[in-house]
């Protein structure tokens, strides 16, 4: 079974390596998707989500939120974020499946493909 949790994050980065140049700072209310995927337990829970929700916020959201995430991740496309959530998570039993949202509409998924870890 897949188990997700959401989250939610304000940043603000700005991409350095378009073709026009840098972009300007802005902000954004992130969305973030954390998925697990295993059996469900004889206590009937895949994962605690409360215990899932402290790992997150430790780990990602400690360091995400309320930040200017080009200090943290480089040239932080939401692409970059997902890669860079997935290696502070990787640890995380039954990790499945990292989203990020930009903005509404605007998402990407990473499943840990090692071959698109290349950036
Ligand atoms: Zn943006």
């Amino acid at each position: 079974m897949r188990l997700t949790r959401e989250f939610t994050f304000e940043a603000a980065h700005h991409l350095t390596k378009l073709p026009g140049g840098p972009e300007s700072v802005h902000g954004h209310t992130w969305r973030l998707h954390v998925t697990l995927d295993g059996p469900v337990r004889p206590d009937g829970m895949v994962f605690d989500f409360v215990k899932l929700a402290d790992l997150v916020k430790s780990k990602v959201l400690s360091k995400l939120d309320h930040a200017d995430l080009n200090r943290v991740v480089p040239n932080p496309s939401a692409e970059r974020v997902a890669l860079w959530v997935w290696k502070q998570l990787k640890g995380l039993p039954l990790l499945a499946e990292v989203q990020v949202w930009e903005c509404e509409g605007c998402s990407v998924t990473y499943r840990g493909e090692p071959e698109r870890e290349r950036v």
